[in-house]
């Protein structure tokens, strides 16, 4: 029955009924008439939740890494410098694919648990006189340090310096949870994912691109064929794909852009920062601490949360899944265990967040851990109580 129980993992998330049911459809000409409507409103509905207006929504079969691969191929030729910081899994992931593309990887190194250093990167732009600094690649949310960056401080320190690269952001896990604003940070190519804020299976990298990204594509050598945004944009265009799309992930799509304009975009983000919120304070009533250094710092979807010294936080995270068959974020790069992480993002409500608390708390209490049974879900249940909105309202 352990199927039955939400994931606390930070992505995939738990995909709602209804959007099980919205890709339960049969398979048809994805040539047709009747594709062509799914897919433009797709597009248009994904250009809102970017906090964009103008910019061009390419989407592909593929997971976010894909998007990254996307973003750096279709604008960068062998030898561009990129500038980029090092704080977690994710960054250093995407330094390590453009470094496998032959591309100049200036990096400046932070501490886990830290975020963009935008000091840093107006440092090393001013220094930059020659512009040979082609793009600055900057992830929004770091999910495996559970850090949460100032993207608009990133693009004020490019405007201070008065430097023309690319600003590339990684959204993947904080799309569709917490806000983005692509126009007003002037982001130049964001990247995101189906299975996380958009609570849907993986499959499909979702990219917003800016018309000075898309500009830097006929100059940019680097090989791509299936990645070409080129030959998305000339079918796209005509409400079709250069390839056979996930149809039914595009009627996921179209579903849970539905869900999260019913709910509200402001809505959506205030009931992450609520249920983060509980999280926070159920680890502070552990006595635990966050790797993310300073509450500026703390992202809404995901907490990573250090082990005390002497504890294994691999050990904990099998006993859970082994035990009670709920599964956490074990500890990533050099969190690995040190730290497990608890995914608060997609489809859940305060009761689904109080049942992951409550058997967290009982998998370390089976550990040994000096943690007082009960006291994170009393915290929690305090914040979600005193916060909470009526699903039903009195006539
Ligand atoms: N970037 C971030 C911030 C992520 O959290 C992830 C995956 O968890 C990725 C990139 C990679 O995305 P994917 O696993 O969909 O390829």
């Amino acid at each position: 029955m352990s199927d039955q129980n939400p994931v606390f993992i930070p992505g995939p998330t738990n995909i709602p009924d209804r959007l099980r049911r919205a890709m339960q459809v049969q398979t048809q000409d994805h040539r047709s008439p009747a594709f062509v409507n799914t897919l433009t409103p797709v597009l248009a509905g994904c250009l809102t939740v970017f906090g964009a207006s103008e910019a061009e929504i390419i989407t592909f079969p593929a997971s976010g890494t894909g998007g990254w691969e996307a973003a750096i191929t279709n604008t960068l030729s062998p030898g561009d410098t990129v500038l980029v910081a090092r704080y977690g899994m994710f960054s250093h992931r995407w330094i390590d694919m453009c470094e496998r593309h032959g591309l100049n990887v200036q990096i400046i190194e932070c501490p886990w648990g830290s975020g963009a250093p935008a000091d840093k990167f107006e440092a090393a732009l001013r220094a930059d006189t020659a512009h040979k600094i082609k793009a600055v690649l900057v992830t929004h949310n770091e999910t495996a340090t559970g850090v949460r960056s100032d993207i608009g401080a990133v693009r004020g320190a490019m405007n201070a310096a008065a430097h023309p690269a690319l600003l590339m952001v990684d959204c993947v896990s904080s799309l569709a949870s917490m806000p983005f604003e692509m126009d007003a940070w002037g982001v130049d190519i964001a990247v995101a994912g189906s299975q996380k804020g958009f609570m849907l299976n993986t499959g499909m990298a979702i990219l917003a691109v800016s018309d000075k990204a898309l500009a830097a594509m006929d100059s940019a050598t680097l090989p791509r064929t299936f990645f070409d945004f080129r030959d998305m944009l000339t079918t796209n265009a005509k409400g079709g794909y250069p390839y056979t799309p996930p149809l039914q992930l595009i009627y996921g799509m179209a579903e849970s852009l539905n869900m999260l304009f019913e709910e509200g975009l402001e809505n959506v983000y205030a009931r992450h920062t609520r249920l983060a919120e509980g999280v926070r304070r159920a680890v502070e009533a552990w006595g635990l601490r966050l790797v993310a250094q300073s509450p500026e710092l703390y992202s809404d979807t995901v907490s990573a949360i250090y082990v005390p010294d002497g504890f294994d936080s691999n050990a904990l995270t099998e006993h859970a899944f082994a035990t009670y068959g709920m599964s956490f974020g074990v500890g990533l790069g050099e969190m690995n265990g040190r730290a497990f992480r608890i995914g608060h993002l997609g489809s859940l409500t305060d009761a689904m967040m109080l049942s992951g608390l409550a058997t967290i708390e009982m998998a370390m209490a089976d550990l040994n851990y000096p943690v007082k049974l009960g006291s994170g879900v009393i915290a929690a249940q305090d914040c979600y109580r005193k916060t909470a909105k009526p699903v039903l309202t009195e006539k």
